[in-house]
């Protein structure tokens, strides 16, 4: 599986760009997955979105922390060194500017970096400075993930007319003239360590046939992000089909579904979102999700 972290700025079409590229891998034959994540919801700030492809069907629901492929639709973006937080060494860079070398600067280790002038394309192209079919060209070309024609059927469930032709125009000039830079990355286990301490949060310990919780002790890592307030449901455990597989735990996004004094999983419910995942995942259906009382 290969994961990507797209960045770019509301309103230039990010979130859009993960779902075309998710339905290009799907038309070629892989499985893909996409979610979006915004910060403040306002026209020009900074947005992610996620993606996922691989040969088998994908589980995974968290955010994209340790990114094989950053795709960056926005130039401004591209010289903030957090946005490159979890960057694989040896991973691909594929970048809307014309600074590349502000991104060499950087030493991030890449084993491949493709930059494009991504606004002037659009600009051209289009008429408005939303480069995310232009940054999708360029990501087929730089990548070989995708096929450029199944990008074009992907546009076309997005846009129709004259606005298809004109998103097609700026994907296959984003195509044609990508600069792709190969480099040989140094391996150097002290930049895997210290590329994100994100990485802690996401790594699941081994699985034995019970455990205390799947992740970190959510008690430590999220003492300040209170995410059972965000909850209007919860997860009810029916004990009777359960096979303590501890799935739930595992797929629980904050890591909060432990294994209680009962020898059973529970939530902890200072942290716990009321997402649903673990409902979900639970093979034996023996999470039901319950609606809270508003108080
Ligand atoms: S996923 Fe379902 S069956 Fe597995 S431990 Fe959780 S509740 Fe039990
Ligand atoms: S609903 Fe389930 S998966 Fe979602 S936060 Fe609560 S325990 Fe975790």
């Amino acid at each position: 599986m290969g994961e990507i972290r797209l960045h770019g700025r509301g309103g230039q079409g990010t979130v859009i760009a993960a779902e075309m590229l998710a339905n290009a891998f799907v038309l070629g034959g892989k499985y893909a997955s996409v979610f979006p994540s915004f910060g403040v919801e306002r026209r020009g700030s900074a947005v992610m979105a996620f993606a996922r492809y691989g040969e088998q069907p994908i589980r995974e629901r968290t955010r994209v922390y340790r990114p094989d492929i950053l795709l960056m639709l926005d130039q401004s973006l591209t010289e903030i060194r957090a946005n490159y937080d979890g960057f694989k060494s040896g991973g691909t860079i594929i970048a809307n500017t014309k600074h590349k070398q502000a991104i060499e600067d950087l030493s991030l280790n890449q084993g491949m970096l493709a930059v494009v002038d991504g606004v002037g394309i659009a600009l051209e192209e289009t008429g408005t400075a939303i480069t995310n079919t232009c940054m999708l060209g360029a990501f087929a070309k730089a990548t070989g993930l995708v096929r450029l024609d199944d990008l074009k059927e992907a546009l076309a469930l997005y846009f129709q007319g004259d606005l298809l032709a004109k998103n097609i125009r700026s994907l296959e000039r984003g195509y044609a003239e990508v600069e792709v830079s190969r480099y040989t990355p140094a391996k150097t286990a002290e930049r895997e360590k210290g590329q994100s301490d994100l990485v802690d949060i996401v790594k699941p310990p081994e699985i034995t046939t019970t455990f205390a919780a799947a992740w970190a002790d959510v008690s430590q890592k999220l003492l300040n992000v209170r995410t059972g307030d965000w909850r209007y449901r919860r997860p009810e455990l029916d004990k009777s089909p359960c096979r303590l597989c501890g799935w739930c735990s595992i797929y629980c996004p904050v890591g909060c579904m432990k294994l209680g004094d009962d020898g059973y999983y529970h939530p902890d419910l200072a942290y716990c979102k009321g997402c649903g995942v673990c409902a979900n995942m639970c093979p034996a259906h023996a999470i039901k999700m319950t609606a809270e009382e508003v108080i």
